[in-house]
Parts: C-alpha cells; sequence; structure tokens
C-alpha cells in the first residue's frame, strides 16, 4: 500500500469513527467502502434485518417461538455450560456467549440460568449474529453478551430477542382470548419471562395486570 492510500485509509477511518459510520476494508487493500450505518444500527451485509424477517425465513407461524429449530436450521450449534469460570474472570453474571469462527457458529447458554432466560440468551445472541456480526467480511470473531452490560448494541439484542419471542401479531392474537391480561398468563404461552412480556407489552402499548 502507498503512503496516499495509507492518509485515505486513517482519513475514512477517522471520519467514519466522526460520522459513525460503519467501514470496512476488502481485502483488496487499494480498496476501501463506506457504508453509512443505518439508524437502527443494522448491520448492512446481514442476510436478516430483523426479528421478524428470521420469523418468515423459517416459516414459523406458532408459539412458543422455536429459537433452538432456527438456530439448528441457521447451522448455530446451542450448547449449555457452566459458565462461573467465565463469569469470575470477567467479574460480572453471564447468560451467554456468540462465538463465530469461519463457517463454525455457536452460542454457548449458561446452564444455570433458568429456561425463560435460556431461550431469551439464545434470541439475544441471535440478535447480535443477525444485527451487528459482520457476515460479509471478517472471517474471525467472538462475542461476549454480559447480562449487566447496557451498551447499545446489548439494547438492540435484547429488543430483537423480544420481537423475536414475542411477535406483535401473535401477542395482540392471545391478548384478545384473555378476560383479564394477566402476565403470567401470557408470559407462559410465549414461554419468556414475566419481566420481558412486560416489557413488550409496554413497548406495544397494551395494558396488563403484575399478576
Ligand atoms: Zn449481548
Amino acid at each position: 500500500m502507498t503512503s496516499a492510500e495509507n492518509v485515505l485509509i486513517k482519513f475514512l477511518e477517522r471520519l467514519a469513527r466522526q460520522l459513525s459510520v460503519w467501514y470496512y476494508r476488502t481485502r483488496v487493500k487499494t480498496t476501501i467502502l463506506v457504508i453509512v450505518k443505518q439508524r437502527e444500527g443494522v448491520c448492512m451485509s446481514s442476510p436478516i434485518k430483523n426479528a421478524s424477517d428470521l420469523l418468515k425465513k423459517h416459516n414459523i407461524t406458532s408459539i412458543p417461538i422455536d429459537v433452538e429449530a432456527i438456530c439448528r436450521e441457521e447451522g448455530i450449534n446451542i450448547s449449555y455450560a457452566d459458565l462461573r469460570e467465565v463469569e469470575e474472570k470477567h467479574k460480572k453474571p453471564i447468560s451467554g456467549i456468540l462465538l463465530v469462527t469461519g463457517d463454525k457458529k455457536d452460542i454457548v447458554v449458561n446452564k444455570n440460568d433458568i429456561p425463560e432466560r435460556k431461550r431469551f440468551t439464545i434470541a439475544h445472541e441471535l440478535g447480535h449474529y443477525f444485527r451487528h456480526y459482520d457476515h460479509s467480511a471478517s472471517p474471525d470473531s467472538m462475542m461476549i453478551s454480559f447480562r449487566s452490560a447496557r451498551t447499545e448494541k446489548e439494547y438492540e439484542a435484547d429488543e430483537f430477542a423480544a420481537k423475536l419471542l414475542m411477535p406483535k401479531e401473535y401477542v395482540e392474537e392471545e391478548y384478545k382470548k384473555l378476560t383479564v391480561p394477566y402476565i403470567s398468563t401470557l408470559a407462559k404461552e410465549f414461554n419468556v419471562l414475566k419481566a420481558a412480556m412486560a416489557y413488550r407489552l409496554d413497548t406495544l402499548g397494551m395494558r396488563y395486570i403484575q399478576l
């Protein structure tokens, strides 16, 4: 690479940071491609843009949403492990880890979590996979999800998970069936935590009884 090209790349990288754009350098060393990041932070190269597209792709039409089937069909291996050692190393509670190395895709779930949280973790890691992992560029990357982390990406992955596990049309359908909208009844239908169900109903502007 010539020094002029280096200067140009440095300039574009700085510009990208300042403008909050997403960029990547292709394998052709003299080429640089700058892509403006979408508002929601969707990775432009991801084949799936949102949770509803993923549900459509896998022809999922019933609840509770089978996240394990989605992973199977996407070639993502799920394993359940004791993450206490990892938690001790990072000094944080960890619910899941997304590992992508070449063609190998793994979601590691904390086996000590309750089933509803495990399902949410899988959906959350799918959010990272489809929204944050660059499917066209880097062949190797690794992502760790911290349960307590409150970054923009973590928020986006949670939002993806909520929409995947509790799709709007199904929530509305189940809600209509209830005489009294108890949160526990809906949470059971969708096989999610009551807190997750409450959050989803809040975002949809639907009222419920906290029981
Ligand atoms: Zn995460």
